[in-house]
């Protein structure tokens, strides 16, 4: 039985296998539970190192441990990452020729893998479970846990087969995974799971590294392009709604010079690859896509993800945000949003044909939405609160805190824009009624004869982007309908009485309408090289992009940043100084420590004149 750590302790393991010194948060005592042969249900924010609270106990206890994850693609990239390490890992999916299907077998049988990554269509095929039953399982891990509720928003139909594991094999401890739960998506996963005897490890669901920031939309192109103004060496996630636009805002961003690529369930699944791995493994690539992109992408270097659409759930927002920064450094979220996205949104769910219980909890979902968007205080504290974490002082790192918004008393103006929505019949959208307001002599006007109307040409002294902005919030409120079933009229609800009547006044956030420009980098902005170690960081970058080419991965499973920054400031010139460097584990030192030592030497040299 080959097994690198039996008899060895987490702790060691951290630092020999991947050069960190020291746990954090909860994985020690997640890690204790599991090699102790307990059941685990693991809730951890994205970035917060879920990897190794399976792959640890995978490797001191006995037998394999076996990792059930949702996406085939990025099993490939998983185990290389593993390999790195010196940890013998594989996989087993439909890529595999037959051949390499029972090499795998037959190096299981030899007890020569440590770590087995499944699908869990492939774990539930009887053949694979009869080979498990012949083999030490050291333990099952279910990634992506989330995936067997269908409260949640990434519901699988072939997660809700593992509860089989329990019954199967029920000496084997099982650790689940998730970085999004409220409490009934985890109350779902303990349920279907029947994990009810696990360990329950919640870990606070903060990403105090992540900026959010969320605009109106005036001019979405524009805005995006002043966000990423200073952003031309950063990877990031551009998501759209739709596949045409996703297409289209690539092309756009690449005639702007941006490394832009699309990335929509309608392209090719061979341009989808490639396009994944670009983003993977290139630097500074922006991936537009639709949600169909980014389940399971573990790129740690993520800069900012940019939402050009309204999400529909505050957990699809922060589980998509989430996708930036898992390196803990400073990374950006950034939203442009408006009223055409709250009634696009509204009448998507409207037409669903889902049960009406269904479509209940889909409003509430996006109602919740909604408030994040419009309130004038921390926005974290909104995301938190969602998750039942309600004890967070204002972050000051969400632009609420930053610039707070300003209120005006909007009493006058949102009874001219009600009075106007009644007097034109409740049968126009937006746009309409805001010409009417401001006194736009058009076709479609005459036409109805509304000209003559009392209410035309009363707000001529606000802009159309202004009337706008109060009819969004207005709808989000609920003093305003949009007629869903229809072409999106509005409509007066029993709310709007009491201000068209003047009982009650309201106070509005005041929209920030002109882009602007990303100004100044965000303030703990990407890490500045000094320029006299700019030359030695571009030999070690290159020097990471090379050797990263000859194994065939993504530049940060060589190292991270944080490793080559590490490098820079300490300049080690010995095996022994490079293993003190943070993320340099015993097998990295042997396949690429000299290769690093050489480009800092070289360098230092110079240096010393
Ligand atoms: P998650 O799956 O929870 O999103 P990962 O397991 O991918 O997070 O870990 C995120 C990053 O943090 C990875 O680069 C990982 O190597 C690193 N990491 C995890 N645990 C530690 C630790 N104890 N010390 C230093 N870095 C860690
Ligand atoms: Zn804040």
């Amino acid at each position: 039985m080959y097994n690198i750590a039996m008899q060895e302790s987490a702790v060691n393991l951290l630092q020999r296998i991947y050069g960190y010194d020291h746990f954090r948060g909860e994985q020690e005592a997640i890690i204790d539970a599991v090699v102790a042969g307990r059941d685990a249900l693991v809730l951890m924010p994205t970035g917060g190192g879920k990897s190794l609270c399976y792959q640890l106990p995978g490797l001191i206890r006995d037998g394999v441990a076996v990792i059930i994850s949702p996406l085939i693609a990025l099993m490939q990239d998983q185990v290389n990452a593993m390999k790195q390490l010196g940890v013998p890992a594989a996989f087993l999916n439909s890529s595999l020729s037959m051949a390499q299907q029972t090499g795998i077998e037959h190096a299981l049988r030899a007890g020569e893998i440590q770590l087995l990554y499944l699908a869990p269509e492939r774990l539930l095929q009887q053949r694979t479970l009869g080979l498990l039953e012949s083999l030490t399982v050291a333990l099952f891990a279910i990634d992506e846990a989330h995936c067997v509720s269908q409260w949640g928003h990434d519901f699988r139909q072939d997660y809700l087969g593992l509860n089989l594991l329990h019954e199967r094999f029920p000496d084997v401890p099982r650790i689940a995974l998730t970085a999004t739960a409220d409490r009934r998506t985890r109350e779902e996963i303990i349920q279907r799971l029947e994990l009810s005897g696990a360990a329950l490890f919640v870990s606070g669901f903060d990403r105090p590294n992540i900026r959010y920031a969320i605009a109106t939309k005036t001019s979405p192109r524009s805005q995006l392009q002043a966000f990423l103004e200073y952003r031309q060496h950063e990877a990031g996630i551009v998501y759209c709604l739709s596949r045409k636009k996703v297409e289209d805002t690539a092309a756009w961003l690449s005639t702007k010079g941006y490394k832009a690529l699309p990335y929509h369930a309608g392209l090719s699944a061979q341009l989808r690859e490639t396009n994944q791995n670009r983003f993977l493994r290139e630097e500074a690539v922006i991936i537009v896509a639709t949600i169909a992109f980014g389940m399971g992408i573990d790129k740690p270097d993520v800069r900012f993800v940019a939402h050009l659409d309204l999400p529909k759930s505050i957990e699809a927002y922060y589980q998509e945000t989430g996708r930036a920064g898992r390196d803990g450094e400073p990374a950006e979220a950034w939203m442009v949003y408006g009223l055409q996205d709250v009634v696009r949104l509204q009448q998507m769910q409207a037409g669903s044909d889902a049960p009406e219980q269904f479509k209940r909890a889909e409003r509430h979902k996006l109602d919740a939405m909604l408030g994040l968007c419009e309130v004038t205080s921390c926005r974290r504290q909104v995301l938190l609160n969602y998750f039942d974490e309600e004890d967070h002082p204002p972050c000051g790192n969400c632009d609420n805190c930053q610039i707070p918004p300003k209120t005006w008393d909007a009493t006058e103006a949102v009874q001219k824009l009600l009075s106007c929505v009644y007097r034109t019949g409740q049968r126009f959208g937006a746009v309409y009624v805001v010409d009417v307001l401001r006194g736009k002599d058009s076709d479609k006007v005459q036409q109805n004869n509304h000209q003559q109307l009392s209410t035309f040409g009363i707000g001529a002294e606000l802009s159309e982007a202004q009337w706008r902005s109060i009819a969004r919030q207005l709808v989000v409120r609920g003093l305003l309908a949009v007629d869903v079933e229809g072409y999106g009229a509005l409509q007066l609800t029993d709310r709007s009485r009491p201000i068209l009547r003047g009982e009650q006044t309201l106070e509005l956030r005041k929209d920030e309408l002109k882009p602007k420009s990303g100004g100044k980098k965000s303030r703990r902005s990407k890490r500045d090289i000094a320029p006299e170690h700019e030359a030695l960081w571009q030999a070690l970058r290159a020097c990471r992009t090379r050797l990263a080419a000859e194994n065939n991965v993504p530049p940060y499973v060589i190292f991270s940043d944080d490793t080559l920054q590490a490098m820079l400031a300490d300049r080690p010139m010995s095996r022994m100084e490079l293993l003190a460097i943070h993320g340099v584990g015993e097998k990295k030192l042997d396949n690429f420590g000299s290769d690093f030592i050489e480009v800092i030497c070289q360098h230092t040299e110079v240096v010393q004149g």
